[in-house]
């Protein structure tokens, strides 16, 4: 029964590890799964080892740094700076300024709040007239946003007081994503709405999903609401590229199986840009070494002290690496950089169709080729064995390894060796450990047979041999070992009288009653027909040399005695049984065939002199 299980383990494991595997896709905590982590460090490591090499993008950031912080004053900057700084870089005709900067509030240095903060009382009656005159400044900040192709952000959040933002592109234009799998939030974070309405683009600021030290995905929609909308990233690129609208195309490998479009995969086309991304839109970031972080200096646009080919046509991202301003993540090259930083990485890995993809169906794809490499195995490990499977396994794993590693360096595909190298080694082990479980246990029944007499179930002649021969040669002449032969009498009446399978009974009864009278000390075997071997200590004589004449023996009587007195019952029937033993006391260095001959005579002389007896040779 248990070995029938046991056959089944492999099974159950790799059901096991295929069921954590898909448990992925319904995880919803904040840490990845081991199996997640697996994958993820191996990816790293690629990136690590090959990291995006560095070209010319037409992407800049424009950093408010320390520098601009010291020189301009602490943030938040009255909203003239900002104003101020969206015109100088608008001037220099950039296909897009994306403002990485939270523009939820409105302005608390801005005149008019200036106005509400004076006390109260006549004193600053005209202070708060000529101050309320004044021109607003968030107007001014709208007026700079809405005269050049600015991206604003918004942060999704689950928070009551949010709000839903504005779409900048036709809401048709989206309708082929499967919003359902999406990052979804309630609500967002808004930028003041006179903002918002003139902006060119509206897009969410990155949420850092699953794994959150690390970025290495990020979508280019998310769900607010149940409705769709661009990330930041996406908006940047479609302002960029000037168009206004998206184009998405999503295709599963089941697509008549229902609850599989995570499989799916989404193509994104945003102008000339085509981004294959998974079911929730997310797409891998490429990483290039970006150490020291390069940026221009907001301070050095706001002097005007940055040549105009620096921001031509170029892509700017406007936000800040100030400590306190921004928060820092750990790319996967395992350097520490303002997140403004992974947002230029992600737009340059898209503008230079460098990003990384992993198609929606990998999941998928890699569960069946482990499961089938499993298969293979378990089918292989009978024919060639644990030493040839064991390098069949590191050889598979091996080229698991290589293939994803070319995958990644040539076609900056992301294939994952870690499962099914998982779901190898798991195999590997477990059905060396069943076919263990299995050989031993038919070793132990194959033992049995070897070593046991069928009809009887006692020893065999040559069991009994090899158990008393190391007996003989060693420490028996100190004890004095007795080797018998017991004989039963007459055994031929029997099968003649009762036939041959009350003989059979005969004698499995017989090996019953001497196996009840005797202990561990004694070894008993068949040795052929209905003679039995006996090897146990001689007990009559304490000292030795045993003396010669001794001619008793008190287990070997209670043997012959006990046969006598108990008849075989078979069918109402009572056969009376009786055997003759021949003893031999075993001298020092003498052989078992020797003694064995002793005993024999002794036997056949019990037989001659009337049988039922025992007789010492
Ligand atoms: P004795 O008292 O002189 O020993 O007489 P006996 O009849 O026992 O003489 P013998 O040793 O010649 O007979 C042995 C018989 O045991 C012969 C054979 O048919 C029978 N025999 C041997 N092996 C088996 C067996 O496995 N089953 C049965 N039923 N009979 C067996
Ligand atoms: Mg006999
Ligand atoms: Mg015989």
């Amino acid at each position: 029964m248990l070995l029938r299980l046991i056959r089944w383990l492999t099974f159950g494991l790799i059901v096991l590890v295929i069921m954590l595997r898909l448990y992925e896709h319904v995880f919803t905590g904040d840490q990845a799964t081991t199996l997640e982590s697996a994958r993820f460090a191996l990816f790293d490591s690629f990136q690590a080892f090959k990291p995006r090499e560095s070209q010319e993008y037409p992407v800049e950031v424009v950093d408010i740094d320390e520098e601009s912080l010291r020189r301009l004053g602490p943030w938040p900057w009255p909203r003239q700076h900002l104003t101020k700084l969206i015109n100088n870089i608008s001037a220099m005709g950039p296909s897009a300024v994306v403002i990485y900067l939270s523009l939820a509030d409105t302005d608390t240095m801005s005149p008019q709040h200036i106005a509400r903060l004076l006390p109260p009382g006549d004193a600053f009656n005209s202070a708060r007239e000529r101050l309320s005159t004044l021109p607003d400044t968030d107007t001014a900040l709208a007026a700079a946003i809405g005269a050049a192709p600015v991206v604003l952000g918004f942060v999704p959040s689950n928070n009551a007081t949010g709000t839903e933002p504005s779409l900048k592109v036709p809401a048709a234009s989206l309708q082929n994503a499967n919003t359902g799998i999406l990052l979804s939030f309630p609500v967002a974070t808004n930028a003041l709405q006179q903002l918002q309405d003139a902006a060119s683009g509206y897009g969410s600021f990155p949420v850092m999903a699953r794994g959150t030290t690390t970025v290495r995905q990020l979508p280019l929609f998310v769900s607010i609401n149940k409705n769709l909308y661009p990330s930041l990233t996406a908006e940047a690129l479609r302002v960029h590229a000037n168009v206004d609208r998206y184009a998405l195309s999503s295709h599963g490998p089941l697509p008549w199986l229902p609850g599989t479009t995570w499989l799916n995969t989404t193509k994104v086309a945003i102008g000339p840009l085509n981004i294959a991304t998974d079911a929730a839109t997310r797409f891998w970031l490429y990483f290039r070494w970006d150490n020291p972080f390069q940026h221009i200096s907001a301070w050095k646009i706001l002097a005007g002290k940055i040549s105009e080919k620096r921001i031509k046509n170029k892509l700017i991202l406007v936000g800040s690496s100030a400590s306190g301003l921004s928060s820092r993540v750990t790319t996967p090259l395992g350097q520490s950089v303002p997140s403004i930083a992974i947002q230029a990485q992600a737009i340059e890995s898209i503008l230079g169709g460098t990003f990384l993809t992993r198609e929606g169906w990998a999941d998928l794809a890699e569960i069946i080729i482990s499961v089938m490499l499993s298969l293979l195995l378990i089918r292989l490990l009978p024919v060639w064995g644990l030493p040839g499977c064991a390098l069949l396994t590191l050889g598979l794993i091996t080229v698991l390894y290589t293939v994803s590693w070319h995958a990644f360096s040539h076609a900056h595909v992301l294939v994952d060796p870690t499962f099914p190298s998982l779901l190898l080694l798991v195999t590997f082990l477990s059905q060396s450990f069943v076919i263990y479980v299995t050989t031993q246990t038919a070793l132990v029944r194959t033992t049995w047979i070897a070593e046991h007499d069928m009809l009887t179930g006692c020893f065999n002649r040559r069991a009994w041999y090899d158990r008393v021969t190391p007996q003989t040669l060693h420490d028996s002449t100190a004890t004095g070992g007795l080797i018998a032969i017991l004989d039963i009498d007459f055994f031929k009446r029997v099968n003649d009288t009762y036939g041959h399978l009350v003989g059979d009974e005969a004698l499995k009864h017989t090996v019953n009653v001497i196996e009840n009278h005797i202990d561990e000390n004694w070894l008993f075997g068949r040795l052929g027909g209905e003679e039995f071997g006996l090897f146990g200590p001689d007990t009559t004589g304490t000292g030795s040399p045993v003396e010669p004449g001794a001619s008793s023996n008190e287990t070997l009587e209670t043997i012959r005695i006990a046969i006598a007195n108990t008849p075989l019952l078979h069918n109402d029937l009572s056969i009376a049984l009786t055997t003759s033993i021949g003893v031999a006391r075993l001298t020092a260095g003498e052989s078992l065939d020797s003694a064995l001959g002793r005993a024999d005579e002794a036997l056949y002389r019990a037989k001659e002199t009337g049988r039922n007896r025992i007789e010492f040779g």
